[in-house]
């Protein structure tokens, strides 16, 4: 089992950073052996990547996302200082714990006394250990669900032993998120915006005309002890007020929601809804949604071989409900069309997926109407359709009610 807790959760007092002290707690992480992951320009976009230093993170740049749309932007007035003052970044860090693409085995073909045979090669697969810096709540409470479905926090589902490896020992300094995009909807699946759970440590920025500080609390015993390491002054009663006060105002800024009350019953009565043909009309099945999505997990995996014969390969690659492959069975592809191939993503993701995967693998958390989503938003800002999962969800409900 593997969880972002290395020990059980020790909140501290909440305690004040500012940039300098930011800095040297990455340096901290860094001379403790972790490989830092966190938000940097990357192109056009902002992505999780690499990050050296502190000075790596943007320096006041936001992001405006729309139905197919995502634009970086430049930020005035006190946002100018801020370093996380944007929504979700373009990928999740899905990819780092489930990579898209896994050699399972390599082997070579060997000449021998007695014959002709194959030798199997140990795939060796580099490990680094991580700290992720500014990882959005959304993002954690996905991560923590593919903990039960690949990681074998839940009994049912077995575990995958690469995913495994990969997330133990990881690090997290979370960030709350006080800039959500439109398409941001994770009110409605309990996930954010504030950082709540599954941190070491949690940052929450705050900015004006001076400058940038940051409100900083523990969730784990080593984030209560790398804290202590930096001796910071506790946060003001002033401060407190702030960080409420903002992130207050972000959450009221979202204004998509989820219609999850009875939404899974909504899609199993209306498998047959001709609102189907009108999403299918309008996807690509271009697979832009299932990738970009921190909760999708669907794999294939394929042989091949040298043109000698010399040497083959097994590994394991993402898949997605919306290629023909992926539903290939004797004989034929059981999802022909697109029409189909949505039905299996958005009914799945909302509907089937609490009672496949088990109530601790879905949002919001101990409820009846959990589903696979964390409200991210990534599958409505980079579908080139601009098919919106939360739209297509209302109208079927809508339909009903009919
Ligand atoms: S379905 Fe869309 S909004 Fe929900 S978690 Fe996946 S990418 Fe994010
Ligand atoms: S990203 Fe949009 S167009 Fe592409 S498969 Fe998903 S819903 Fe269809």
């Amino acid at each position: 089992m593997v969880s972002p807790h290395t020990t059980a959760p020790a909140r501290s007092a909440p305690a004040v950073l500012d940039e300098a002290a930011c800095g040297a707690l990455l340096e901290a992480l860094k001379a403790d052996g972790y490989t830092l992951l966190g938000p940097r320009r990357v192109g056009q976009v902002i992505d999780y990547a690499p990050l050296e230093s502190f000075d790596d993170l943007p320096r006041g740049i936001g992001s405006t996302q729309e139905p197919g749309s995502y634009r970086l932007t430049q930020h005035s007035g006190p946002d100018q200082h801020a370093r996380f003052a944007y929504a979700t970044p373009a990928s999740s860090f899905k990819r780092h714990f489930f990579v898209p693409k896994l050699t399972l085995l390599r082997a070579k073909r060997e000449t021998a006394e007695g014959g002709v045979g194959f030798r199997v090669l140990e795939a060796t697969q580099p490990r680094p250990r991580l700290a992720l810096v500014g990882a959005r709540s959304c993002d954690l409470h996905a991560i923590s669900m593919q903990d039960h479905i690949l990681g074998g926090a839940s009994p049912g589902n077995p575990a995958d032993a690469d995913y495994v490896a990969r997330r133990r020992g990881v690090f997290v300094v979370a960030v709350s998120c006080a800039h959500p995009a439109s398409t941001c909807f994770c009110t409605s699946t309990g996930t954010g915006p504030r950082a709540d759970d599954y941190f070491d440590i949690s940052l929450s920025e705050l900015t004006n005309d001076a400058g940038v500080v940051y409100i900083a609390r523990s969730g784990s015993a080593e984030g209560a002890a790398l804290l202590e390491r930096l001796s910071p002054p506790k946060a003001s009663a002033d401060e407190l007020e702030q960080e409420d006060r903002s992130l207050e105002r972000a959450a009221a800024s979202i204004e998509r929601q989820l219609p999850l009350a009875g939404l899974a019953k909504v899609l199993d009565e209306n498998l047959e809804s001709p609102l189907w043909d009108a999403i299918a009309d309008r996807c690509l099945s271009c697979t832009n949604c299932t990738l970009a999505c921190p909760t999708c997990f669907c794999s294939s995996v394929e042989d091949s071989s040298s043109f000698d014969g010399a040497s083959a390969e097994r590994s394991r690659r993402w898949d997605s409900c919306f290629t023909a492959d992926h539903s290939y069975v004797h004989g034929g592809s059981v999802r022909a069309g697109t029409r189909s191939r949505y039905r299996q993503w958005l009914t799945h993701k909302l509907g089937t997926w609490r009672e496949q995967l088990g109530e601790a693998a879905s949002v919001p958390r101990g409820t009846d109407e959990a589903s696979g989503c964390v409200g991210c938003g990534r599958c409505i800002t980079w579908c080139p359709a601009g098919i919106d999962i939360t739209r297509e969800a209302a109208r079927l409900s809508e339909k009903t009610e009919d």
